[in-house]
């Protein structure tokens, strides 16, 4: 008889947003003339960059003849496109690391909810609360977490950002093992200054703790002292793991790339007190559970460091950087609490008079036809909140705005 891993058992049935797009589906049903606006889910709306399609059609067209057809690819990424990381990325902004300190991945959720497998199973974690909700899962999976109580992980050491810290993380007073840091932050919108995030790093070096560090947004930075890798930190190559996405920043939520950083520096340990580099081990996970990204994929990848490909990113950004301020505009004139959207495409609304997140995500779906995210789905310190994206049209994110001025007014 095989015996199923009772750890997954303990996941909570469903996955945020399919209870969101549930609720959302059973309105439609019942309204189907009303057309509902979504500032919820976190996808976004518009299309790839001509030169990202530009590059991705030669590469088909390279793939149509016998010289330049590939099979497998290296697991970890095309030099062109590691190269390419290396230079724009990191160069750029005055740190050195090496090719094979990046592994291309398809994407970063797989390799947020993988990297875990590297730390032995009786490692103490740490989240920022609320926080994207594939940190915690996938270490539930492997019965790291414990058990959920009042929607609390019993193992997980929860990190309140919320209104009173000005939903900046203190640094703990006891000590874990492992952190997780998403900055700029989803769902609040947050962004960390380059003082704020030092702390964090020499936390982590005093007391020999790893970080994994979640740069999946640093595309929408604005503010000159918000770093845009961990790495700009002295003392980071020695703690942190790093994770990109080209997901938001160029509009690869269908295509899938990304890539993760592990420098040569960071170790963990053995019971025994060897240090292990962790490089070493992710090379050999990646090889053998993962056959690399399509060839096409890494070419377009590659074009969005072109100069046309940075202007083109860049526009794009700008263009959910606008509906950005101009919700919170809006939203601030009304009266709403409203945070995030200046360093991030998220917004985290108050909920007001206290109402709960799914009550208030309810009241505004049956009231205004607009959908936003619960904030209690990201954790505990979430419940009161609730999230609103930035990545729709302008002309849909206007209409939802007049929307919701009314509904509020
Ligand atoms: N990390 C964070 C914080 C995210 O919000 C998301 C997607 O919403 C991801 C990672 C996943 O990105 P990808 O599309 O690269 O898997």
């Amino acid at each position: 008889m095989a015996l199923v891993n009772e750890h997954f058992l303990k996941l909570p049935n469903n996955y945020l947003f399919a209870d969101v797009a549930k609720k959302v589906k059973i309105f439609r049903t019942m309204n189907p003339r009303v057309n509902v606006i979504t500032l919820g889910i976190g996808d976004v709306t518009q299309p790839l960059c001509p030169a990202v399609r530009q590059a991705m059609h030669l590469a088909v067209d390279e793939m149509g003849t016998e010289e330049g057809f590939r099979g497998y690819g290296p697991e970890q990424g095309y030099d062109f496109l590691r190269d390419a990381i290396l230079k724009h990325d990191f160069l750029a902004r005055g740190i050195h690391l090496d090719a094979d300190e990046i592994f291309v991945n398809d994407g970063a959720k797989s390799d947020t909810g993988n990297i875990q497998e590297l730390v032995r199973w009786d490692n103490s974690i740490s989240v920022t609360d609320p926080i994207y909700p594939v940190y915690i899962d996938s270490n539930v999976m492997i019965g790291r977490a414990g058990t959920i109580e009042d929607g609390r992980w019993s193992n997980v050491f929860y990190i309140p950002c919320t209104a009173d810290n000005n939903f900046i993380p203190q640094i703990p007073k006891q000590r874990v093992d492992i952190i997780y840091l998403c900055y700029p932050n989803n769902p609040t919108g947050i962004a960390l200054t380059k003082q704020q995030l030092r702390q964090w790093v020499n936390y982590a070096l005093h007391n020999d703790a790893l970080i994994f560090f979640d740069a999946a947004y640093e595309a929408y930075i604005q503010d000159d002292d918000v770093p845009h890798s961990i790495y700009e930190i002295k003392g980071a190559r020695k703690c942190a793991i790093e994770f990109h996405s080209y997901s938001k920043t160029a509009g690869f939520t269908g295509l899938r790339c990304g890539y993760t950083v592990v420098p040569h520096e960071v170790t963990a340990s053995t019971l025994n007190g060897e240090r292990i580099h962790l490089n070493q081990l992710w090379y050999r996970r990646q090889c053998t559970k993962f056959n690399g990204t399509s060839y096409i994929t890494q070419r377009g990848a590659e074009a969005t460091y072109s100069p046309e490909g940075k202007q083109q990113v860049r526009e794009t950004i700008n263009y959910y950087m606008e509906n950005a301020r101009h919700m919170k505009d809006v939203l601030t004139k009304l009266g709403v609490e409203v945070y995030g959207g200046q360093n991030a495409p998220y917004l985290w609304m108050k909920t007001p008079n206290g109402a709960s997140s799914w009550r208030y995500f309810e009241e505004m779906l049956y009231g205004a036809h607009v959908v936003c995210t619960p904030g209690v789905g990201f954790g505990p310190s979430g419940e009161g909140y609730v999230r609103l994206t930035a990545f729709n049209s302008h002309e849909q994110t206007e209409i939802a705005l007049d929307r919701l001025s009314k509904w509020l007014g």
